[in-house]
């Protein structure tokens, strides 16, 4: 059928695929792909990592990786200048091998003894097609003896719906695999809250958007209220974004919110920074 050669098509493991025939035929976007790939051969890729903080005892126990670019004229260039154009153009997919190698290597170094400290790294609707994702992960974490629970993958609603039984499957398998899945920005996409029930997440992610408004508006709060119920009846936790003020951070703690990560606690920095400014933090 349409539908099935589209599915097919989608999870080609070509990297220009249909929808980025258009993008790809401009001379801007040809060289932007161009340098993307010397990006990675040449090293001009960081990882970032945002602090992940329990609200129980405020303690950092998880990080989301983030990546950069660090243009050898541009500067520090962030992802909403790539990512998007990466993901139509299907480069993502190289993106997110290289950003789980480089945490799987650095991944030892930011453990801290007693309990796993968790890494949590974006996928894009790609990786989720891509029929050879989850066995690449799985080998690339043995290869560095890490744990698949010490991984996290956080994956969007819309990225699920866009092929939801496909999707379903790769869920299974990567949460068969032992990793802990979380879906970001919830509450953007779609409602697909009869996915939510049938996928093997662990955790919800609220919107920055409505972290941001809860403090004056009643009915951001009041999304943010129902996630958290929402989460908590389905038996996942709970991360709240974009936690910029006090106020938010211990607003989100008296409903219930497990974990928060935002400005107030601290900005996305490169690894050796995150490890001297947690020790930082713990101290304190
Ligand atoms: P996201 O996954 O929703 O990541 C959260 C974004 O919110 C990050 O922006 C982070 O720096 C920002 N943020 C965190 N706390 C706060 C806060 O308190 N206030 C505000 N205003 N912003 C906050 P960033 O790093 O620019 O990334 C933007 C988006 O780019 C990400 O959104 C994600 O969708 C994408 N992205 C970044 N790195 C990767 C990657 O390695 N792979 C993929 N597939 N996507 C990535
Ligand atoms: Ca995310
Ligand atoms: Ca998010
Ligand atoms: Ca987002």
């Amino acid at each position: 059928s349409q539908v099935a050669m589209y599915a097919a098509k989608r999870r080609s493991e070509d990297i220009i695929s249909y929808k980025s025939e258009f993008v790809t035929s401009t001379p801007e976007s040809l060289s932007l792909l161009s340098e993307l790939r010397q990006a990675v051969t040449n090293n001009e890729l960081r990882v970032y990592l945002q602090p992940k903080v329990s609200t129980v005892d405020h303690r950092v126990i998880a990080a989301e990786a983030l990546v950069r670019w660090q243009h050898p004229e541009k500067g520090l260039v962030p992802p909403f200048k790539f990512v998007p154009f990466a993901e139509q153009t299907g480069f993502i997919r190289e993106l997110t091998k290289w950003m789980i190698r480089s945490l799987a290597s650095q991944w030892q170094g930011l453990q801290l003894g007693h309990e796993v400290f968790r890494v949590s790294v974006n996928l894009s609707t790609r990786d989720l097609l891509s029929p050879t994702f989850p066995d690449f992960v799985q080998q690339t974490l043995h290869d560095f003896q890490v744990p698949t629970t010490g991984v996290c993958l956080e994956i969007t609603e819309s990225a699920i719906m866009d092929d939801p039984t496909f999707a379903e499957q790769t869920l299974a398998k990567l949460s068969n695999m032992g990793f802990r899945l979380s879906i970001d920005d919830f509450g953007t996409g779609y409602s697909s809250l009869g996915y939510l029930k049938r996928l093997p997440v662990n955790e919800l992610k609220v919107d920055q958007s409505f972290v941001f408004g809860m403090i004056e508006d009643n009915n951001d709060r009041t999304i943010v209220q129902s996630t958290i119920d929402l989460a908590h009846n389905l038996g996942l936790e709970v991360v709240a974004e974009g936690v910029e003020t006090e106020a938010m951070y211990l607003a989100l703690r008296e409903l219930g919110c497990e974990e928060a990560q935002g400005y107030f606690i601290g900005k996305p920095m490169p690894v050796e920074e995150f490890i001297v400014w947690r020790d930082q933090w713990h101290k304190e």
